[in-house]
């Protein structure tokens, strides 16, 4: 078994601006469960405000060094390692992925 999955309910913000999101992880068969239908234990998945959500990462340009808007990489600075870019990952939701479902034996 690789990863659970997150649920977040809400958030906090700290006085220095920080979000602070409140999740715990559940186990896969709680999030089969929550999601109504069997989740690839492949991908990493969340539950943001009830919502099924799938991770999407990329590649981009570190936001610390990286002035110029759409450039491939910044120039090099300490948050990324002097290597010009960095790794980001959204939550997107996954109901546009979700396939009609069918159940059978019913
Ligand atoms: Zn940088």
């Amino acid at each position: 078994m690789g990863e659970s999955v997150k649920v977040r309910d809400g958030y906090t913000i700290s006085d220095d601006g920080l979000i602070h999101y409140a999740e715990r992880a559940i186990t896969w068969p709680e999030a089969d469960e929550m999601a109504g239908r069997r989740l690839d234990r492949r991908k990493a998945w969340a539950f943001i405000d009830g919502e099924l959500c799938d991770c999407v990462s990329w590649t981009a340009a570190c936001s610390g060094c990286s002035d110029e808007v759409g450039a491939a990489r910044g120039g090099g600075c300490s948050e990324c390692g002097y290597h010009g870019v960095s790794r980001q990952a959204m939550w997107v939701p996954a109901t546009f992925a979700r396939a009609t479902p069918h159940r059978e034996g019913e």
